[in-house]
Parts: structure tokens; sequence; C-alpha cells
């Protein structure tokens, strides 16, 4: 395409690209939805696509909800076609990696919430229970003998005693540090943000000494788990749809896919263009293929 690098494409661009593409990655918060609020329009495209013939898959950070969750959400918003194949998150994937990749014998711990504890569960990796009185101290709790990986996430309870009992099993040299994702942070409404799994991490590898192995976006390994579960997935014929990006634009680039920013959400068009004038080459690769101000730009596409 004669149009592609970090510019805003309208209409018959747009026609054109979905026309080249038969696989759609499409992040969720920022680009499908704001927290319980569907994007104008992102339903219809979803369902366009997809009654194209086009393959379409999600790729969250959030790592909060099993999957199971994300189909309960996706219909809740409208979203009436989505499965649970089409589903794959940081918890989904960290389950796969422990299961699959390390196939990991003894205990993860988990430092996150209740749903990424849920979501290793139904992947049949067992996780050390958390039956400590918060009011406990270190020394008052016995450590599992057999953890093999601490698993950090986003974490709504987080407390003290769980940020020093991960710290303890890091110790161990053959206990892995994995952390479902590194966002630094969340908006919410009302120009409040939330922190992200990634601030957590920072505060397991300071005080482990230790860096974190990360599983969820940019990291390569959520495209794995897509391949091995699509037959055939070629790169080339893929369209990463993001709205940030050090996460989305970035795991684009490091699997080989083409990338679209939308301004929905957390990042701006200015900040991809100090990017692309970066004298830093690294920074290359945090720069979208192409620009929509929303996915709803789609839709005329769809038109006769
Ligand atoms: N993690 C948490 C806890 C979140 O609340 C969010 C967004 O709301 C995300 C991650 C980012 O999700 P996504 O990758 O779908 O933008
Ligand atoms: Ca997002």
């Amino acid at each position: 395409f004669g149009f592609k690098g970090c510019q805003k494409i309208r209409g018959p661009q747009i026609r054109n690209l979905l026309e080249a593409k038969d696989f759609f990655l499409f992040d969720c918060d920022g680009v499908i939805w704001h927290g319980e609020k569907a994007i104008t329009g992102a339903a219809k495209v979803v369902s366009s696509l997809i009654r194209q013939g086009k393959n379409v898959v999600f790729v969250t950070n959030n790592c909060t909800r099993p999957r199971e969750n994300y189909v309960h959400k996706f219909y809740r918003l409208g979203f009436t076609d989505v499965m649970l194949e089409q589903i794959f998150s940081s918890s989904y994937c960290s389950a796969l990696y422990l299961r699959d990749v390390v196939k990991v014998r003894g205990q993860v711990f988990v430092m996150g919430c209740e749903g990424l504890r849920s979501e290793l569960q139904e992947a049949g990796v067992p996780c050390v229970e958390e039956a400590d009185d918060p009011d406990a101290t270190i020394y008052d709790c016995a450590l599992a003998p057999d953890v093999k990986a601490v698993l950090v996430g986003h974490d709504d309870k987080l407390t003290f005693l769980k940020l020093a009992k991960a710290s303890c099993y890091l110790r161990d040299p053959d206990c892995l540090f994995l952390a479902t994702d590194n966002d630094p942070w969340h908006p919410l409404s009302g120009g409040r943000i939330l922190p992200g799994s990634g601030s957590l991490t920072a505060a397991l590898e300071v005080a482990s000494g230790r860096k974190a192995t990360v599983i969820g976006k940019p990291s390569r390994f959520m495209f794995e788990c897509i391949s091995s579960q699509f037959r055939g997935v070629d790169p080339a014929q893929c369209l990463m749809v993001g709205d940030r990006l050090e996460t989305d634009m970035l795991f684009g680039s490091n699997c080989g896919l083409d990338t679209m920013l939308t301004l929905t959400g957390v990042s701006q068009i200015e900040e991809a263009q100090e990017y692309q004038n970066s004298e830093l080459t690294t920074n290359h690769s945090l720069v979208p293929d192409y620009v929509v101000d929303t996915i709803a730009d789609f839709l005329p596409a769809f038109e006769e």
C-alpha cells in the first residue's frame, strides 16, 4: 500500500486494507470498549468482519477475568457472535505458558486477582492457596516448599504480605518470575487512572533484584498462542488494531503484523509522530502503519 506509515486512512483506503487482510487482532479496552461501555459501532464492525468470513481474535492484557467472563461481557455489550476460542487474554496465555512451555512442576504463587487464579486452575496449573490472615506478618506464614513460579498480574487486593511472600519465593533461582503484562496504568473515567500490572511487577523486580518474563503484549507469546490455535495464520495477512503504542503497536511489529492505531484510547497521533521522528531507531517499532479515529470508520467499507 502506498499509504502505509503513521497516517490517517479513510474511505477507499480502509476498504482496500480490509479486503487485503484476512486475520484481525483487536485489543479490547480503548478499541472495542471503554470499561463497561462499547465503542459506538464496534459491535457492527466485529460482526461484519465475521460475516465476511474474516478471522477475528481479541488480544487483551487485562488479566483480571477468566475467558468465560469475556464471552459474557462481549454478549452483554452487544457482541453476540464472539466465542471463547477468539479470546486471548494475558491470564489465559500465562496459564498456557506455565502448562505447555515451562511445564511447571510444583505450585505457582499468584500475586494477582481471583480471575487470574481461576484461569490457571482451569488449565490445571496448581496455585498456592491464599489462606493467611491479612493482618499477619511474613513471620506468621508458612512458605510453601514447592513454589516453582511467581506470577504477577493486576491485583486490586494487593497486600504488603503478598509482596513479601513473592519476594521470598523469588530468592530461589529455580523459581520462575513471570508477569501477565507490563502495562503501567489504565485510564478510568473522570480523569482517574488505575495502576497496572507493570507497577506491581516493578515493585517485585526491585525487591528480588530479578527481571520478570512478560507474557502479554508486547511479547510475541500471545501471537504464538493464536498461531497454535488457528491453523496457517500468515503474519502478512494480519492486522493488529490497538490504542496503545507501547503495547499494541510494538506487539504487532514484534510479530511481523501490520498495525493500526485507533484514537479512541490511550495514545495520540502526535506521540506516534514523535516516535517516527525519533533518532532512536528502536522507537520506530512503536509507529503504527495506519491510523483511524475509531474502528467505526470501517463501517462504510461494509456497505455495497
Ligand atoms: N489490565 C487491566 C487491569 C485493565 O483494567 C485494562 C484496561 O482496562 C487492561 C489491562 C488493558 O486491557 P487491553 O489490553 O484490552 O487494553
Ligand atoms: Ca487497549
